[in-house]
């Protein structure tokens, strides 16, 4: 070992060395005789007696070093004190294993180690690092820089980088460019709250960073950029759910000059391009689906299409028959699911039973009808309807023996949702959902504004600059709220699996037209003056009619590879209270930066 000390010191502080000339992944048996030099780290080290060997790992893969007692004593027994995560350098011969390792690139060869140096020493890690570690999310987070050792982690960001790098060589090929926007900005109004950055030099005063660079691509349009596209952070103060970061990656687009057909292509493009030469799958045309059809059809504006199972609107059969639930209810509804009469037990009915009930849902209860194979009719409301009326209702639906039908009532939009909701917990729980399809289109015509109760206001569905369909303009002048409501956006999302990984819109580029959409969104002139101010400013320079999109590059990233989560496609993510564990950020600031920055907190 003492030798071995020495070396470390040498090496350590010289860096004219040359540290390896092939990586850990690549040699195979044509490489046969040659002399290399690898680095990387101890990923495991089995003591035979007189052979110790070693798998060596970095980034590129894993090969096995022996060290034989009896060609070398010394660097055997000091290859044996090698522990989990050093960090060594080995000289040797390529060699043909005798027993092969046909699991592994590599495993055909191994290294006859003729030296041995040690780079760095390693504490035992904390958790194993492998495929499956034993380490809990917390722990890995505390030493990510462990946890990107482990393939699964580390495959995940290459990943991401092949999706940014196709990214940008479609859209260069297009003639986009791509243009930074500053993050230290003002508020923009995406719906979230903003971070925001004191400022030392104007006290009192703050920055935003941006929800997203709307209003600068914007401005680029009116500046004459053509094509904008940004690979950028965002950063939004929301109340963090399984899917959902502070700061998180778009790729932003804008490009002027185009009619919504344009960017729909043109968008297309882009993700079919991803998945041709990241998946090597080929994506049929999208579809489209007016946000109305998605809603009534699916309860959702990002359905997944992967399976059918359609709401099912059931108030003229159902209701006038003497069950009350029913008959009060805006809205009887429910979904067909196929072949699950017999599958389905008391027990599970129960268990979505509370599950439909559970403060999210907010469903009254769950009304069932099972049409069993024997031709027999099993119901929770058997009391109220005879089985001919349910037979009725079988036949009027297209039911077959075996399905079963599950039916929600009450208020029209709510119960519409709860459908929604109820359909993807039934496809999750049935398992019916394919792996391996993708289904990708587009859901186009969102309403323009969305209506608070309780702010008492309407708030802009998308955001405030998106433009209303040419065809739905006139409306804009109205005081009706339901027909401000039936406003129709120029405004699209893309939708892949049940996810929404992209949206975006025509933008308003006339200056009065986008005064009066803020009015109707409650800001006074001087608001809107002095909030942006600068973008109608700008509007009066000869603004281009233009529009844009947004895509959520960290989830494009967990759909393509089929991931509900979009954390392990970021290296450093934040954990659910929006911490990052591994530097213990947020952390106070010491007195002095507080008073340079004329804080007090009281
Ligand atoms: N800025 C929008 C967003 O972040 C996208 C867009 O309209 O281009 O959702």
């Amino acid at each position: 070992m003492r030798n071995i000390l020495l070396k470390i010191i040498i090496l350590r502080f010289n860096f004219e060395i040359m540290f390896r000339n092939y990586t850990c992944g690549e040699l195979r048996l044509s490489n046969l005789n040659q002399e290399v030099i690898l680095a990387g780290w101890v990923q495991s080290s089995r003591n035979l007696g007189g052979m110790t060997f070693i798998d060596l790992r970095d980034r590129y893969g894993i090969t096995q070093i022996v060290f034989n007692m009896e060609d070398d004593e010394n660097l055997c027994l000091a290859a044996r004190k090698l522990g989990r995560e050093f960090v060594i350098q080995v000289k040797g011969t390529v060699l043909e294993r005798s027993s092969k390792n046909l699991n592994r690139p590599t495993g055909e060869i191994e290294i006859k180690a003729k030296e041995l140096n040690l780079l760095n020493a390693s504490e035992t890690p904390p958790f194993t690092i492998e495929d499956e570690s034993d380490g809990g999310d917390e722990l890995r987070m505390k030493y990510r820089y462990l946890d990107i050792r482990r393939n699964p982690v580390k495959e995940k960001l290459l990943f991401r980088h092949q999706v940014s790098l196709e990214t940008r060589k479609y859209l260069s090929d297009l003639h986009f460019t791509e243009i930074e926007t500053p993050y230290l900005i003002k508020s923009t109004p995406e719906g979230a709250r903003d971070f925001v950055v004191p400022s030392r030099m104007n006290q009192g005063q703050f920055y935003a960073l941006p929800q997203s660079p709307q209003t600068f691509k914007q401005i680029l349009m009116v500046a004459g950029m053509d094509r904008y596209f940004q690979i950028v952070r965002c950063f939004r103060d929301e109340d963090l759910r399984a899917d959902r970061q502070p700061e998180f990656t778009q790729i932003d687009c804008e490009m002027a000059f185009v009619n919504r057909e344009d960017i729909l292509s043109t968008f297309e493009g882009l993700m079919k391009h991803l998945f041709k030469t990241i998946l090597k799958i080929d994506l049929p045309d999208f579809q489209r689906m007016s946000y109305d059809d998605a809603m009534h059809h699916y309860g959702s504006d990002k359905p997944d299409l992967r399976f059918d199972m359609k709401i099912q609107y059931l108030n003229s059969a159902m209701q006038n028959k003497g069950f009350v639930v029913f008959d009060s209810a805006e809205l009887v509804a429910g979904i067909v699911c196929k072949a699950a009469a017999e599958k389905y037990t008391n027990k599970d009915i129960n268990d979505l039973t509370e599950w439909v009930k559970r403060p999210q849902m907010g469903a009254k209860g769950l009304v069932y009808i099972k049409y069993n194979l024997d031709g027999t009719i099993k119901s929770s409301i058997g009391k109220f309807f005879s089985d001919e009326a349910l037979q009725q209702l079988a036949i009027e639906y297209g039911i077959e023996k075996g399905d079963m039908f599950l039916i929600l009532a009450g208020d029209k939009d709510k119960t519409i949702k709860q459908c929604g909701e109820l359909r993807l917990e039934m496809a999750k729980r049935l398992d019916i959902i394919s792996k391996d399809v993708f289904s990708a289109f587009w859901v186009v015509d969102f309403p323009l504004l969305e209506w608070d109760d309780d702010a008492q206001r309407f708030f802009a569905m998308h955001h405030p600059f998106t433009s209303p369909l040419p065809q739905d303009l006139e409306k804009l002048k109205s005081n009706d709220r339901e027909i401000l409501k039936s406003i129709r956006a120029a405004a699209y999302d893309m939708v892949i699996n049940g996810a929404e990984v992209g949206g975006g819109s025509i933008r308003i580029h006339d200056r009065a037209l986008q005064s009066q959409n803020f009015k109707l969104l409650g800001f006074s002139e001087k608001e809107a003056e002095e909030q942006f101010g600068f973008l109608l400013g700008a509007f009066e320079y000869g603004a281009p009619p233009h529009g844009g999109i947004a895509f959520g590059l960290d989830r494009v990233c967990a759909i393509m590879q089929g991931s509900t989560s979009i954390r392990d496609y970021i290296a450093f993510p934040k954990n659910n209270q929006g911490r990052d564990t591994m530097i213990d950020s947020p952390s106070t600031l010491d007195q002095k930066q507080m008073t340079e920055l004329g804080i007090k907190i009281s």
